[in-house]
């Protein structure tokens, strides 16, 4: 901890000297205000990582690439909040797996500095009525199958962008479309912020880790590795060759459903930077897929 950091703690804490060590957390918008505005005075740059908590080594590793980022003298700073605004009528809000202490714990072993975890009230407060949406490369894949979910993460990353004012957020490459949309909002707004993509941690089995493969029973676990082997089977198809999207999605939905409990959502193959669906699959094409294992909706891309 330098001189810097003390001062900078003993003024934003409003109990000197308490945490001078340890890793602060903070509940309210205002408070988290405070502590940037403390950082901005003192020219600390900030590294941020979003997250809806229940973390797991995937969500570690984009704290290890923040502060990889944003060096010793800078700050990390991770969010937990499961915002209510990008889940659809029908999706796993209430079902979506907390664990707070379990979380704060892990993430002050990471080496965070602060931890923001608002509340409902505190983000989306009584007569909340303003909304960012991205409108071209939110359309397809993960926009398509769940209509409000993107203006519901550009809502929330625009609110949080604002009130921890980081110079580089974090996001991982599992939400292929999402960072490519955060990027998007980042620049058509003007957000004074990096967006860094780390790549996708996945099991020795190759399944992405995903907070939501908790709802996983050990067979539906074992069914879910499927995911990686269609995407496998993608890039050894386009080896030396293009070959038509169309077929590639049949032969992929086959190989899927040889899976009892499994139900694709969508396979698409696409242009990296433009999200553009492209015709032939080729090397350097990216494909994306969605899978229903039971009623646990998996989602997994790669480069091919
Ligand atoms: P979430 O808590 O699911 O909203 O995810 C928060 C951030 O962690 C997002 O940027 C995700 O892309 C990222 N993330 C989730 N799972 C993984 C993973 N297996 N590998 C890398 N990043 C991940």
């Amino acid at each position: 901890m330098t001189l810097f950091g003390i001062v900078e703690i003993c003024i934003a804490s409003p109990v000197l000297f308490s945490n001078v060590f340890a890793m602060r957390v903070v509940q309210t918008v205002s408070a988290m205000q405070r502590q940037a505005r403390v950082w901005q005075t003192l020219h600390v740059p900030v590294a941020f990582v979003p997250t809806m908590g229940s973390l797991h080594e995937g969500h570690l590793s984009l704290v290890a690439r923040a502060r990889q980022e944003i060096g010793r003298e800078g700050r990390v700073a991770v969010s937990i909040y499961v915002n209510p605004a990008q889940f659809g009528p029908h999706e796993d809000l209430a079902a979506y797996p907390r664990n707070f202490s379990r979380d704060k714990k892990l993430c002050a072993q990471a080496g965070v500095d602060v931890l923001f975890a608002p509340s409902d009230r505190e983000m989306y407060p009584a007569g909340f009525s303003t909304y960012v949406a991205e409108e071209r490369l939110s359309q397809g894949m993960e926009g398509a199958a769940r209509p409000t979910h993107f203006r519901g993460v550009t809502t929330v990353l625009a609110k949080l962008f604002h009130i921890v004012q980081p110079s580089v957020a974090v996001f991982g490459a599992k939400d292929f479309q999402q960072a490519a949309v955060v990027q998007k909002m980042v620049q058509d707004l003007n957000f004074p912020l990096k967006i860094v993509v780390s790549p996708i941690v996945r099991e020795p089995g190759g399944l992405a880790l995903s907070s939501r493969n908790k709802y996983l029973t050990p067979s539906q676990h074992r069914q879910a590795a499927i995911l990686r082997r269609a995407l496998e089977r993608a890039r050894e198809a386009v080896v030396g060759a293009s070959v038509p999207a169309a077929s590639l999605r049949e032969e992929l939905r086959a190989l899927i459903a040889s899976q009892p409990e499994s139900r694709l959502d969508y396979i698409e193959f696409f242009d990296p930077q433009t999200l553009a669906p492209v015709h032939q699959a080729k090397r350097g094409t990216q494909i994306a897929l969605a899978v229903f294992i039971g009623k646990t909706r998996l989602i997994d891309n790669a480069p091919l």
